[in-house]
């Protein structure tokens, strides 16, 4: 790792984690966060969630997973370059999607509709929740006690409501205070990784067109510089050279306008950063500008395409279906998930017991929450 800034977040001003353990011997604090949190079995489903495209649509598409390691490579690039901590930009962004249901955002809208009497569901305070509770594998702790660090900038949105029950990692929300550099770093990340790979997966999917995508002059800048060096060029290579420029150009932007303001406001510490009243990770205007409209077009001519609509309104009936059909009867639920609603139950209520299914649903895969529904509701599979 390159020489940390002092505005970075430094290894030894780590405030620890919630059971203390002994420093690691070959690796800093924050590589041992990203080393569990690679290990975690919430990781490996990754690789069977949906972005956009449900994953029986085709093996060229990005899932979580690969998303996450886009994210994760973005974001380092420019923490090094920003001389922030490349360690905790990784781990943060490797988590970041840990909590999210299967079949995407249309997956998480439902499992949050169904649990709206229960306090509601969010992918987000999902990911916490499966790092601080949900992951089983070490003796001594649930969940996998990663550093506060990793912790709070995984939580990047929180209510006022469930902050304060969050205790010392929702203080930043109460406080209204802005991330930390690396958490904001890759927030950036996150979303130079999907602007970019949704263009490539919407082209390869026949969804969006390239007539449409030159309406939008990020994608058409780099089109047109592509023509111009490689007029005799194949499309699928095309899409790839515009894609990796787009990246560049945000990239380059992102890094041009953060330093800059970096620049100006002269933080001492990592800490003078949360403080400020608005994040210190920007664009430039323009590139603002463009990336906005970029979205636009994702939105109107992808997300809302009625091929990713009709997907999604499939993927909200196997979720409710679900969660409808293990609320009347949990004893559909296997043995141990069973027994834990149950004591839930028995404890605390009703909406105790709803937790525990949403945290069985929410942990599917897109595969394996369609043959739960195809198990539970379709009389001619018995298995
Ligand atoms: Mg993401």
């Amino acid at each position: 790792m390159s020489e940390l800034a002092p505005y970075a977040t430094s290894n030894a001003s780590s405030r620890g984690r919630r059971h203390p353990e002994a420093p690691p011997n070959n690796r800093s604090e924050f590589q041992r966060d990203r080393d569990r949190i690679v290990h975690s079995a919430a990781f490996r489903r990754l690789e069977y969630k949906t972005q956009v495209f449900v994953n029986h649509e085709g093996d060229m598409f990005r899932t979580r997973l690969t998303h996450s390691l886009e994210v994760a490579q973005i974001g380092r690039t420019i923490a090094r370059a920003l001389q922030a901590n490349e360690e905790l930009t990784e781990a943060i962004s490797l988590a970041h999607d840990l909590g999210h249901t299967p079949f995407g955002h249309a997956g998480q809208d439902a499992l949050n509709d169904c649990m709206r009497d229960y306090g509601g569901f969010e992918h987000n305070l999902q990911s916490l929740r499966i790092v601080d509770h949900l992951e089983e594998k070490y003796a001594e702790f649930n969940g996998l006690n990663l550093t506060f660090e990793t912790r709070e900038g995984i939580l990047k949105h929180c209510s006022v409501k469930n902050a304060q029950q969050l205790g010392d990692i929702g203080e930043r929300f109460l406080k209204k205070q802005q991330p930390g550099l690396e958490a904001q770093i890759a927030n950036f990340a996150d979303e130079i990784a999907y602007n970019n790979h949704d263009v490539d997966d919407g082209l390869r999917a026949g969804l969006l067109s390239i007539e449409q995508m030159r309406e939008v002059d990020l994608f058409n800048q780099q089109y047109e510089e592509v023509m111009q060096q490689y007029p005799a060029i194949s499309e699928r290579r095309a899409i790839h050279e515009i894609i990796r420029r787009m990246i560049n150009r945000q990239i380059t932007d992102f890094l041009a306008a953060t330093s800059a303001q970096i620049k100006s406001v002269n933080p001492a510490c990592a800490d003078d950063i949360k403080q400020l009243p608005a994040p210190i990770a920007v664009y430039s205007d323009e590139m603002q500008g463009k990336t906005r409209q970029l979205k636009k077009t994702l939105r109107t001519s992808l997300y809302q395409h009625y091929r990713v609509h009709r997907m999604s309104t499939k993927a909200k009936l196997v979720i409710k279906s679900l969660f409808q059909a293990f609320m009347d009867d949990i004893r559909l639920l296997p043995t141990d998930t069973c027994k834990n609603a149950s004591i839930e139950y028995n404890a605390s209520g009703d909406g105790a017991r709803a937790v525990v299914i949403a945290d069985y649903i929410a942990g599917m895969t897109d595969r394996y929450a369609i043959r739960e529904y195809e198990r539970i509701f379709d009389p001619i599979k018995l298995t």
